[in-house]
């Protein structure tokens, strides 16, 4: 484990995990510099330990450092390029805490699942009597959760390709790779680079270590594992480790799991529920109760409320075509109204429109892509643009008709109109519930 006490440290970006790291480090007798382009009135300088030297309104690398930097500074940026230039090594949160964390590690990523997947492992892993820590790129970040574990505990971390583009060394136990579609492509600059980030959760895994893999996924298919590794595959086709049909999940230990005793919707969930079952293959059939009970996540298919015979739906979390498509999936046989709509990452809506067209009542699309995503949907389908969200969930409630939902699902990012997604999830329910009234 690294030795901590007079090393230096610059942190770029004090927000969520850089405050959680400067914290940390400065605990553990690390000399810190915090530097954030926000002004001193923007950032949450009470949170941070007093022993932490912050510089405010500017990004500032002491010569030498090794560098925590924020998943938010884009690479090829000037900060990045800071980074790199002045700094003696540049790591992610993720990094640090792999280097510095005294038990095994389980480490999800892909591009659709990872949130719903890393709590359904932390929920049981629980319920097999593991002291667990859940973090990373979901809840705290995952220096917040480090002085806690001990070698016989397990750290479960969600891992975005931001942080996975600065993990050199990383090496957690078990690998999980849930997906690959095309997403973040302005952040990484090609779909290429993005895959990259992504492979190198694996790249540094050996003997011992285990990989669990979506088998279905054409990309994840493709990619060639370090040798002596474990693999075991999920997916909708008999003969991998674990596989499921439309009705039914073949879990680890030969257990058949019918879909109605899950209490997670959707066929994408089936996948999820595969991938947590592979990760923790070695507890079933202990932990099949937790398995069965878990509900999911806030902003994820969450039910919100019933007006005027009328199941309104909040999946703000569907921020790409990818995750959206999974919704509408998983809706298909029932009669529904979409609204989607967001921040432009440049994505590609084709499949998605084909989708929209064959599957729903209609789609109320707002926001930024409003007019790129109705001309993605063929002709003859229920296609209108409104200029907010507000606005969409008013028509809606003029369109829809008692037995039919209502479901946000936008396909796109929400940073043209509210800070994060689950804003959008907050203010969707709240202009739900105010239509009940
Ligand atoms: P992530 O952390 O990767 O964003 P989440 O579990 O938060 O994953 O889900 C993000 C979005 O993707 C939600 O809209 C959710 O309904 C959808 N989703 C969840 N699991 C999958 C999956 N396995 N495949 C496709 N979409 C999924």
């Amino acid at each position: 484990m690294m030795e901590l006490t007079g090393k230096c440290f610059s942190v770029l970006g004090l927000a969520r995990t850089g405050v959680a790291a400067a914290n940390y480090l400065a605990r553990h007798g690390a000399d810190v510099v915090a530097s954030d382009s926000k002004t001193e009135d923007h950032l949450p300088l009470e949170d941070l330990d007093k022993r932490v030297f912050v510089r405010a309104g500017e990004n500032f690398v002491r010569a030498g450092d090794t560098v925590i930097i924020s998943p938010g500074i884009k690479p090829g940026s000037p900060t990045w390029h800071l980074a790199h230039d002045r700094g003696s090594e540049v790591i992610s949160d993720i990094e640090l805490f792999y280097r510095l964390c005294p038990c095994p590690i389980i480490a999800i990523t892909g591009t659709d699942g990872k949130s719903t997947t890393t709590s359904l492992i932390g929920k049981l892993l629980e319920a097999a009597g593991k002291k667990v820590f859940v973090g990373g790129n979901i809840g705290l970040g995952c220096m917040n959760g480090l002085e806690e574990l001990g070698p016989e505990d397990i750290a479960v971390l969600e891992v975005s390709c931001f942080q996975l583009t600065h993990c050199p060394t990383f090496r957690p136990a078990t690998a999980v790779l849930t997906n690959i579609a095309e997403d973040h492509v302005e952040y990484h600059g090609s779909t290429a680079a993005y895959i990259a980030a992504k492979q190198q959760v694996y790249a540094n895994l050996g003997p011992g270590d285990v990989i669990v893999a979506n088998g279905d996924d054409p990309e994840i298919s493709r990619w060639a594992y370090p040798t002596g590794v474990t693999v075991r595959r999920f997916g909708w086709r008999e003969g991998l480790d674990c596989w499921a049909d439309r009705l039914e999940t073949h879990l680890p230990g030969g257990i058949i799991q019918p879909h109605q005793g899950l209490k997670l919707k959707g066929l994408h969930n089936i996948e999820n529920v595969m991938a947590a079952a592979l990760a923790t293959a070695e507890h079933f059939p202990a932990v099949l109760g937790a398995l069965q009970s878990y509900a999911g996540l806030e902003h994820r298919m969450e039910y919100v409320a019933t007006i005027n015979g009328v199941e309104y739906y909040n999946d703000t979390k569907a921020t790409n075509p990818h995750a959206t498509t999974a919704v509408v999936n998983a809706f298909r046989d029932e009669p529904f109204w979409l609204l989607a709509g967001g921040h432009d990452k440049g994505s590609d809506f084709t499949e998605l429109g084909a989708l929209i067209a064959a599957r729903t009542r209609g789609a109320l699309l707002y926001g930024q892509t409003r007019t790129r995503l109705a001309s993605s949907i063929p002709a003859g389908a229920c296609v209108e643009t409104m200029e907010t969200l507000a606005e969409a969930v008013s028509r809606a409630h003029q369109l829809a008709v008692p037995g039919e939902k209502v479901i946000l699902a936008p396909a796109c990012s929400s940073f043209d109109q509210f800070t994060d997604f689950e804003q959008r999830g907050r203010i969707f329910k709240e202009l739900v519930r105010a239509l009940a009234q």
